[in-house]
């Protein structure tokens, strides 16, 4: 027999018995579950305005709903996560994709990367600045190349080769963002560059700050999802940092620190001081917890956060979903965007940390 046609009797055989490689059953037995943040940070009641945080509630709503919905009707959990993560990426209130913070040279480079739990199949892109959704990019490397992670300007090359979206790179451009920009190179003592080709014209006066100049947030995006066969995936994205240099990468679009998901163990996705995610292997240490030390989800995520991270004064915080249906948030700082909903269970979402 060829190869190939071995392969494909194989995999027949595989689906026949309905096993997956971890043993999974595949009837769609399972109830879903999908939890999702929109950034951690200093976010309180007291630096927000009621409008801007119905704002942010509606948007989580909406991103919640998008991935529900893909569950409910069957589909599997990376269809979920993607379909939730391009509305926030295009949703200019979070860090990734229109909206997303910019470098110190005035660029907008994005992050992302996904993980099935199912396959161990994982990809990221980093420094993408063209692929109005970086989150199916990173799907796509999965799916249509040999690789696991690809970067800038190949990465884009990329994307146009499979036919994604793409964008002059001032359609990340947000008043907002810039003026954050401006801010933080000045307190830096940097060099202030010029708006990017195809932005708009400066307005008169600085637009009013939906939230506290001052505040120290991240923003970026993240999904985890259990679908009806019983997978379990995560996916993340995100600008980055404000004024980042150098070509840096965060923990976004790190297998393991950012984003991590196994069958075995659960589903993991971050925000928070990237460098910390990655010394650390947040994602994968949680995973490793439940799996290795049999700890609840909840406790193997608040040990990470409230231990590990701390212990390095990182912040930030994750989501995190297991087969069996646990969910999980943990952060050490004053908020998280945040909702969450299983099967038959009521849509949640919270922002501030006294929110159950
Ligand atoms: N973790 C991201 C990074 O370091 C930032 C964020 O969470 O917003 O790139």
């Amino acid at each position: 027999m060829q190869r190939g046609k071995r392969f494909s009797g194989l995999f027949a055989a595989f689906l026949l018995t309905g096993v997956s490689v971890f043993g999974q059953a595949q009837q769609p037995s399972h109830h879903w579950a999908i939890v999702l943040h929109g950034g951690a940070g200093v976010i309180e009641r007291a630096g927000m305005d009621p409008k801007t945080e119905a704002a942010y509630r509606a948007s989580l709503a909406e991103a919640l709903k998008a991935g529900a919905d893909v569950l409910d009707r069957g589909g599997s959990s990376l269809d979920a996560i993607e379909a939730s993560i391009k509305i926030l990426e295009d949703d200019p209130l979070f860090n990734a994709g229109r909206g997303a913070v910019f470098t110190a040279e005035g660029k907008n480079e994005l992050d992302s990367s996904i993980m099935d739990g199912s396959t161990l199949m994982a990809d990221a892109v980093s420094g993408v600045t063209r692929t109005r959704h970086p989150i199916s990019l990173a799907r796509a490397v999965m799916e249509k190349s040999p690789h696991v992670m690809l970067s800038g300007a190949g990465a884009d090359a990329f994307a146009a080769q499979v036919g994604l979206e793409q964008v002059n790179p001032s359609f990340f451009f947000t008043e907002r963002r810039w003026q954050s920009l401006v801010r933080e190179l000045k307190q830096q003592g940097l060099p202030i560059p010029p708006r990017p080709a195809g932005a708009p014209p400066a307005p008169p006066v600085p637009v009013a700050e939906i939230e506290p100049p001052s505040a120290h947030k991240y923003g970026t995006v993240g999904v985890v999802a259990l679908d009806r066969h019983g997978n379990i995936a995560a996916g993340t994205s995100t600008g980055g940092l404000t004024a980042k240099r150098w070509g840096r990468v965060g923990d976004s679009p790190i297998i393991g620190a950012g984003t991590y998901a196994s069958n075995q163990s659960c589903a993991v996705s971050g925000t928070g001081t990237g460098e910390y995610f990655i010394r650390l292997g947040v994602a994968r240490e949680v995973c490793n917890f439940v799996r290795f030390k049999s700890l609840p989800l909840q406790k193997a995520a608040d040990e990470v956060i409230h231990k590990e991270l701390e212990s390095l004064r990182g912040d930030g915080g994750i989501i995190a979903l297991a087969p069996d249906g646990q969910m999980a948030w943990s952060f050490n700082t004053p908020g998280m965007y945040r909702a969450r909903q299983s099967e038959g269970g009521k849509a949640e979402i919270a922002i501030y940390n006294d929110e159950p």
